[in-house]
């Protein structure tokens, strides 16, 4: 999961020069991000990062990150979406890239808003395959994780962790449901 922040342009995207925040001339209440040499208004929005809750029968699949930020932490795989895809392509994608991991998509269980970062993340929940995996560069080791054994203190990102409690506590109940909530 690499990191760009929403807010974070420096230089205009058609020329170049360093942009300025300020309100635009057109009435816009916000501060943007804009080209004081071509006059360029760059709109920034927030990001959506997708990701898989991966279980082979009653275990979920971490990944150790060997990225940064956070590496050597675990995470469910999850990355940015990607132009021209849908959210369930982008999660699959990012399992395969970071877990290599064969799954059958399932619901979608997180919807989580970040708006201090710019982001929302949104996870399925995924069935396994296969308990065999081949990460990716981006990627450490994969392995399956029973309940008891989530690495709590060691997990990357609050959104992870905000998710697997919530995907143990609904298994307990025995129905999963869709969880909006949002981490300021
Ligand atoms: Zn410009």
């Amino acid at each position: 999961m690499p990191h760009p922040v929403a807010g974070s342009i420096k230089h205009c995207k058609s020329c170049g020069t360093a942009v300025v925040q300020r309100l635009p001339d057109d009435g816009d209440a916000r501060m943007r991000a804009v080209c004081p040499a071509c006059h360029t208004v760059h709109y920034e929005n927030p990001l959506n990062v997708v990701g898989t809750i991966p279980v082979w029968q009653n275990q979920v699949l971490l990944c150790k990150r060997n990225i940064e930020p956070r590496k050597g932490y675990w995470t469910l795989p999850a990355g940015f979406m990607e132009l021209r895809e849908t959210l369930m392509e982008g999660a699959a994608r990012e399992t395969d890239e970071e877990a290599g991991a064969q799954i059958v998509m399932q619901a979608l269980f997180t919807i989580i808003d970040v708006p201090r970062v710019g982001q929302v993340h949104f996870f399925f929940r995924a069935e396994l395959q296969s308990p065999v995996f081949n990460p990716g560069h981006e990627t450490q080791e994969a392995r399956l994780f029973a309940e008891s054994d989530i690495p709590w203190d060691d997990l990357a990102f609050k959104t992870v962790k905000e998710t697997l409690r919530r995907y143990f506590a609904d298994r307990a109940k025995g129905e999963f449901g869709l969880h909006t909530l949002a981490i300021h």
